[in-house]
């Protein structure tokens, strides 16, 4: 079969990090929307795979187990999927911990920024929102700060209070990409760069990025995704297949009331790449 003819997404969110369905509720979605092949890829987390494969059991179909690594890249923030990883891994479960355990002293500066600006302590609703402090993300103080009415979209609370250069933007140290991708690696999982176009990065630094993430052993990159514009899956199309990286498609999705793409809804992955997914039919 053309595996240019399966439904497949590789790349979503349960709240086992900052998604708001379950991973059992992201399967059944899934299943309801003719979805062939789907990863589950929690930011730093492989703590909802368990849930998600005893829910894939017997069903048509095929749940790949995933990841999304934060990675400090120079002064940026870059996402790396692990996809089809072993997740009784100890090397990448520990690693996974490990970032963890950083989270919630991050979210504790970022309160602290936010507070010394005028606003109310969000802390323990954003806090609540996680569910665990090893999870609380930017995401979670954005729902904190919608529900007490201070924004009214998420989107809002990005651009006026949580990127760099404002109120509550706290620089973190992630992991390096090579860390990243060796863990991905001991896992047997293989390493796909997360929404390129999401990085704005010049055509010089994004080809010194692709060097760097080829040569630590990065194998394909996201094309179609949930963040990206017609003409980002374009150029990006474009860029795989010159730089020979094999492509991956995904919703990113996180939420029925804010993702843009639901579950396997994402655009097409361009017929002219070659699906990364190929390689698990
Ligand atoms: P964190 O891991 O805490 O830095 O949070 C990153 C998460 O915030 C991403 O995975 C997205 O889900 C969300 N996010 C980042 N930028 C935006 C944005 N501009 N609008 C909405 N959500 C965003
Ligand atoms: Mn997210
Ligand atoms: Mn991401
Ligand atoms: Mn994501």
């Amino acid at each position: 079969m053309n595996p240019h003819e399966l439904n497949v997404d590789l790349h979503m969110h349960s709240n086992a990090s900052d998604g708001q369905l379950s991973p059992s509720e992201l399967i059944l979605r899934a299943e309801k929307n003719d979805v062939d092949m789907m990863s589950l890829t929690d930011h730093d987390s492989i703590n909802g795979i368990a849930e998600a494969m005893e829910c894939a059991e017997g069903k048509k179909l095929l749940l790949i187990p995933g990841v999304e690594i934060s990675v400090t890249w120079g002064r940026l923030t870059l996402h790396v999927l692990g996809l089809n990883i072993d997740p009784r891994n100890n090397i990448l479960s520990n690693a996974m911990q490990e970032i963890q355990d950083t989270r919630f002293e991050r979210a504790k500066l970022i309160n602290q920024a936010l507070v010394a600006g005028g606003l109310p302590s969000l802390l323990d609703e954003a806090l609540e929102e996680a569910g665990d402090p090893g999870q609380i993300s930017r995401t979670h103080f954005a729902r904190a700060m919608i529900s007490k009415n201070i924004c009214s979209s998420t989107r809002e609370v990005f651009k006026n209070y949580l990127v760099s250069g404002k109120l509550g933007f706290v620089e973190h140290k992630w992991p390096s990409l090579k860390n990243a991708i060796d863990w991905i690696k001991m896992a047997d999982g293989l390493a796909v760069l997360a929404h390129p176009a999401r990085y704005e990065l010049s055509l010089t630094e994004l080809y010194i990025l692709l060097d760097d993430f080829s040569n630590l052993g990065g194998v394909a990159i996201e094309v179609a995704t949930g963040s990206h514009s017609h003409s980002d899956i374009k150029k990006f199309q474009s860029i795989a297949n010159q730089s020979k990286f094999e492509a991956s498609r995904g919703s990113d999705f996180h939420s029925p009331t804010e993702s843009r793409f639901d579950v396997g809804i994402a655009p097409a992955l361009p017929v002219e790449t070659v699906p990364v997914w190929a390689r698990w039919m």
